[in-house]
């Protein structure tokens, strides 16, 4: 079942025609951090077969984003032929869904979307986020920065979307709308990190979250 859902752009850069697939053996179930704080359980369904240490990478690369505001991250795999036991059951309230998917090459000319995530704006949810690992890739290459960090933020980015339950974007940190090569290269202070606002909001979601209904 759908429900009313918004599209959610995550950003948009300049192609450069060369693309760098990633596809190697996936790697295993990943426990979570355990400790204070609050805790957030992410299901991967990578449909890429990312190289363990890409996997590694920017599951670090999220969950130091996620730290900024106070959010610990626990990985479960539900990745072809890594698929945790867990996987059947429906998603708690204290879960989300991460596809990573590829997409053909098109128009290399403009901006593209790296991501997206399923909000429903009217009771400010939202569960499933799906990332371009490709364009990642390309938007890497372009920044001369490592894949994996690029794709963790990424990811991060559209976990916000998630637990903020909105499309709507900021003008600083890790939430603004266009990462462009020359933005990633310069990588301001706080560019990576939720802003203070944000990470009171994300906060207050969570701990929503984890106190609603299942
Ligand atoms: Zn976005």
């Amino acid at each position: 079942m759908r429900t009313a859902a918004a599209t959610v752009f995550l950003a948009a850069l300049v192609l450069s025609p060369s693309g760098k697939a990633s596809a190697e053996t996936p790697a295993s179930v990943v426990p979570g951090p355990k400790g204070p704080g609050l805790h957030l359980q992410v299901r991967t369904y990578d449909q890429t077969a990312l190289a363990p240490e890409i996997r590694g990478g920017m599951r670090q690369a999220t969950e130091a984003v996620l730290a900024t505001a106070g959010i610990q991250l626990a990985w479960v795999s539900c990745d072809p032929g890594l698929e945790a036991a867990s996987c059947p059951a429906p998603l708690g309230r204290h879960e989300l869904a991460l596809r990573l998917v590829r997409l053909a090459p098109t128009d290399t000319t403009g901006a593209v979307t790296l991501g997206y995530s399923l909000v429903n704006p009217t009771d400010r949810s939202g569960a499933l986020a799906t990332i371009y690992v490709d364009r990642v890739s390309r938007l890497a290459d372009l920044s001369a920065l490592d894949m994996p960090t690029v794709l963790g933020r990424a990811v991060a980015h559209e976990i916000g979307h998630l637990l903020l339950g909105t499309g709507g974007h900021s003008p600083a940190g890790v939430m603004r709308a266009i990462w462009s090569p020359q933005d990633l290269l310069s990588n301001r202070p706080g560019d990576w990190a939720f802003t203070p606002r944000e990470a009171g909001q994300l906060q207050s979601a969570l701990t929503s979250r984890r106190t609603s209904r299942q």
